[in-house]
């Protein structure tokens, strides 16, 4: 069975995978013997210490700078993957924000920022990485979706964000359904509260938040670790999900069973 998991000779383009989740689904891959495209938007010493870390464990990788919201950045980091390792095999579409607020007084500019990075920048990959998928009739997506596209979080307001992680979770069964005839199989998963940079300010700001709601919302009470997600991730990237497209993966210690 672990030769399923084996991912020696396959090639993933981690989006995001500056940090955080990204560059703990980044050296997840690697370890199983994936060639890595690091993604990054702006910390670009952070993605070459994620490159530095996976040639340190002899693996192959490549640091390349888009912004996925833009379809010329998007065909541009495709381009540069097939250029470097001659070819794409697992795509890995991590990259994305969150712009908090009620709706009420809500930006227009804020949710267009939302949806163009966690769900414009999920189409763009999609469709460029997808067109060399169905080229060489084999692919494997993972999006990082979320709990929040499932639920409503309280009592942090995020609407917009909600939002966006939900139509991911739709654009990941849609091509689920149109890509199976490539054999290009297109999964997300959706964790719960994970310590990153992204929720660090609450974590520092609010602690009887993090406590009361985010913790004791979980049925484990704790919130979760980037690594506690690299296991699911490796497992759909394999050929050990060669059955398994479309779904939905809720990894969040039980927040989303009650
Ligand atoms: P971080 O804020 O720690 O990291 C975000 C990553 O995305 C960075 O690598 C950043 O690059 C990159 N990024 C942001 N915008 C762009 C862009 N336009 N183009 C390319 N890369 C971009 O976030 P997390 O690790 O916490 O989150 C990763 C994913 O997991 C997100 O999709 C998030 O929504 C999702 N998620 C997170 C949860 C959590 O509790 N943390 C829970 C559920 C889902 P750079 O370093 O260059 O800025």
């Amino acid at each position: 069975m672990t030769k399923r998991f084996d991912l020696a000779g396959r090639v993933a383009i981690v989006t995001g995978g500056s940090r955080g989740i990204g560059r703990a689904l980044a050296l997840g891959l690697a370890e199983h013997g994936a060639a890595i495209v690091v993604n990054y938007q702006v910390t670009a010493s952070r993605a070459h210490a994620v490159v530095g870390e996976i040639a340190a464990m002899g693996g192959r990788a490549l640091a390349v700078q888009a912004d996925v919201s833009s379809e010329a950045d998007a065909t541009r980091l495709v381009e540069e993957t097939v250029a470097a390792f001659g070819k794409v095999d697992i795509l890995v579409n991590n990259a994305g924000i969150i712009r908090p607020g009620p709706i009420d007084d809500f930006t227009l500019a804020d949710w267009r920022s939302t949806m163009a990075v966690n769900l414009d920048g999920v189409f763009l990959m999609c469709r460029a990485a997808g067109a060399h998928m169905i080229r060489q009739r084999r692919g494997s997506i993972v999006t990082v979706g979320s709990m929040s596209g499932l639920i409503v979080n309280w009592p942090f307001r995020h609407t917009a964000y909600n939002v966006s992680k939900a139509g991911v979770h739709m654009l990941t069964k849609g091509l689920a359904t149109e890509w199976a005839e490539h054999n290009i199989r297109v999964n997300a998963v959706a964790p719960g509260y994970i310590r990153t940079e992204l929720t660090e300010e609450v974590l520092r700001e609010h602690p009887e938040v993090v406590r009361d709601h985010w913790a004791r919302g979980a049925v484990q009470n704790r919130i979760g670790e980037p690594e506690e997600l690299v296991g699911a991730v490796v497992y759909l990237a394999s050929d050990a999900a060669s059955f398994t497209t479309g779904e939905i993966m809720t990894i969040d210690g039980g927040l989303t069973l009650r």
